[in-house]
């Protein structure tokens, strides 16, 4: 079994020569997409493709046309023959976000696609199993990625947007359409009796979040409804982009565990709320999974597999080596 990156997601080939497209494209391999993120989705250009209903409802309000995909739900599993099996399980980064197990023989491989192993106000943390091989992200990889209690983020996020208002001001938030955008409706939901105004974009994927999640509850930009609360002045914007809104002073906040390490001046408040594991969480995926091989992609990639050989594994990351014959 070897595994390798064409600079998009990795491609898993097996010994008899089928393979396999981690979020990847290859016309000629079934494609596993993990989830809604637009760096996840070059698998639909391939022949066939397995992705979760909320995957593939996410990528429709978002106008993908998607072709010869079959929906797993999280538990269910496809039979593919030849003692190959794939099975989608949660993987806590939005709705939808799956964690791939493929069986080949009886051996495991484990793809997180991007996880969080923190529950969220949404989400469970990331499903996780013994498996011989495990294809993890490392988007947070360094040892400098150490996330506050979620919890602790969540309140730091009310407490501002309490004094923005007080202030006479609107909070806004410039997020991730798909994901972070409903995270900060259900915060605000749950915690703060405004109403939230959002973006076309963000309301397009919170339609599908709804289904899921019927008690969400906002107002989508140009109705009716969004005339009349900005005619109040007393809400909470989510927005895919920066924008004004005449007369009415908006204080500008982004949701990113980037938040960490960058500058965010141009924005009034910056909070590290990520919808991926941390360095710790990660390090305490693999020790779930305590697999014999993990290949490590995305993000700090070679600052991970570097740590994980120092703690004796065997692992590798897709950035440095192209092509990992694993075993
Ligand atoms: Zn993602």
């Amino acid at each position: 079994m070897e595994i390798m990156s064409n600079g998009r997601g990795a491609i898993l080939t097996l010994d008899d020569s089928r393979s396999i497209a981690l979020d990847s494209d290859d016309p000629n391999a079934l494609a596993c997409v993990s989830h809604a993120h637009m760096d996840h989705l070059s698998g639909f250009g391939s022949r066939s493709a397995i992705t979760t209903e909320e995957t593939k409802l996410i990528l429709s309000a978002r106008g993908f046309r998607l072709r010869n995909h079959m929906r797993l739900g999280f538990g269910e599993s496809t039979d593919l023959g030849s003692g190959l099996k794939v099975s989608v399980h949660p993987s806590g980064h939005m709705l939808g976000s799956a964690v791939f197990e493929v069986e080949v023989d009886g051996m495991k491989v484990l793809y997180t696609g991007d996880l969080n192993t923190e529950p969220s106000i949404l989400h469970d943390p990331a499903w996780s199993t013994d498996a011989e091989v495990l294809v993890i992200e490392s988007t947070y990889g360094s040892p400098v990625y150490r996330f506050k209690e979620r919890d602790l983020v969540y309140s730091e996020i009310v407490r501002w947007i309490r004094e923005v208002l007080r202030d006479g001001r609107i909070p806004a938030f410039n997020v991730y359409a798909a994901g972070k955008a409903q995270e900060i409706i259900a915060l605000v939901n749950q915690s703060i009796k405004v109403p939230v105004l959002v973006s076309r974009r963000v309301g397009s994927v919170a339609s599908v979040y709804k289904r899921t999640y019927p008690w969400l509850d906002y107002v989508v930009e140009g109705s009716r409804s969004a005339s009349e609360v900005l005619r109040d002045g007393c809400l909470v914007y989510v927005s895919d982009r920066v924008s004004q809104f005449e007369g009415l002073r908006l204080s500008w906040a982004v949701a990113t565990g980037w938040a960490l390490t960058r500058s965010f001046g141009e924005f009034d408040a910056a909070f590290p709320l990520s919808s991926h594991a941390d360095f710790a969480g990660l390090i305490d995926y693999v020790n779930s999974v305590s697999p014999r091989v993990v290949v490590t992609m995305y993000g700090h990639s070679s600052v991970f597999a570097s740590h994980l050989r120092r703690l004796g594994r065997r692992a590798f990351s897709l950035d440095e080596i192209r092509n990992v014959r694993m075993l």
